[in-house]
């Protein structure tokens, strides 16, 4: 039977993430209970994510407790449940046996340096190996999992936002270059729609449709959105809608619209974002 999967890049160089979108989002043929073929040196347990490893566990161990403390973070920030099952964490060795892993299982997948994987009830399963830009990409592609776990599926946009934003180290979630110099731009001199269209943001199906300005615009949304404590709280309730939402639908990518239930319950979220965006300050060091 052939199954889809949701799969999300890693790239954070401008050209490898274009050149990735064009294949993005593609079908991948999954084999059920499929496991990685390898001999795992170690396994681990950190929160909801089952590890196997094949790198020396002090290397990466800092990184796991980020992901482990994120379910927690997520969970108290959102009001969200805990996850619904183990997440399947795979770190390879090295570059090479993970694209020969990812090129045998997931023909056709684009060449990225992590993927997270996701079958219709079953758990959620990343695959990565270690790199330079690791853990922000283990962070990413956790965020992804943890949120499709706890929820289930969400609107690119917002996945993509939330995704973007605990993509960083905790210090620097909110000031994340070269979004933030970009996003204060536009919103100081007022130019290149310094209040992005969340209609249009929510009108993306595909991910292949997915821009870079996509990926900043959102990300910009959900940092105003969460650096407020009631709106932080909407965002949450607006989580639990999504979760709530019919299954069936969901398959076909319609969520309740953002956009109305922001207008509705924060009307004036245009003037708000914009003051947000004018007066947040990077601190100085
Ligand atoms: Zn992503």
């Amino acid at each position: 039977m052939q199954k889809t999967a949701n799969e999300h890049f890693g790239f954070r160089l401008l050209q490898n993430r274009l050149s990735f979108l064009t294949a993005a989002f593609i079908a991948l043929f999954l084999f059920p209970g499929t496991a990685p073929a390898e001999e795992w040196q170690s396994e681990y347990a950190y929160g909801p994510f089952e590890i196997y490893l094949n790198v020396d566990i002090n290397l990466v161990r800092k990184t796991l407790e980020q992901i482990a403390d994120l379910d927690r973070e997520l969970s108290a920030r959102f009001s969200l449940p805990p996850c619904q099952e183990k997440i399947k964490l795979y770190i390879f060795a090295d570059v090479k046996t993970y694209m020969a892993y990812i090129q045998k299982e997931y023909p056709g997948a684009p060449m990225r340096r992590a993927l997270f994987a996701m079958e219709k009830d079953k758990p959620g399963q990343i695959f990565t190996f270690l790199h330079e830009e690791f853990d922000v990409d283990l962070r990413h592609e956790c965020t992804h999992a943890l949120l499709h776990s706890k929820i289930g599926r969400l609107p690119i946009w917002i996945d993509e936002g939330l995704a973007e934003y605990f993509e960083a180290p905790k210090g620097q979630r909110v000031y994340k270059e070269p979004y933030f110099t970009q996003i204060k731009r536009n919103v100081s001199y007022n130019i290149f729609a310094p209040v992005p269209d969340l209609k249009k943001l929510e009108s993306i199906k595909k991910m292949g449709d997915f821009l870079e300005v996509h990926y900043r615009n959102s990300w910009s949304w959900m940092n105003f959105m969460i650096n407020d404590p009631s709106r932080q709280k909407l965002l949450g309730n607006y989580l639990a809608l999504c979760k709530n939402a019919d299954g069936t639908e969901k398959e076909q990518g319609a969520f309740p619209s953002f956009t109305d239930f922001l207008a509705q319950m924060a009307p004036k979220y245009k003037t708000d974002y914009k003051t947000y965006w004018k007066e947040l300050k990077k601190p100085t060091k």
